[in-house]
């Protein structure tokens, strides 16, 4: 896999987004590695959110590219 993202049609239409304003809960992070939501925390600040790493594709099961499996924690 060369690309994150790149496995099927319909996990490129989820990243995509799902417009009008939505946010999908699966995107491609800063290392172009595939994140997915995993919970969503309401703060004084917004809807924060904490997100991991997938290693496959959660629609067709192909593995992604991993950039970095040594990140670990969360971010918000
Ligand atoms: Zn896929």
């Amino acid at each position: 896999m060369a690309v994150a993202g790149a496995c099927c049609d319909t996990l490129a239409a989820v990243l995509k987004g799902p417009g009008e304003g939505a946010e999908p809960a699966l995107f491609l992070d800063e290392d172009g590695a595939l994140a997915i939501v995993v919970a969503t925390l309401p703060t004084p600040g917004g809807l924060g959110f904490f997100d991991k790493t997938a290693s496959y594709c959660p629609f067709c099961g192909a593995a992604q590219r991993i950039q970095d499996n040594q990140a670990q924690g969360v971010d918000s």
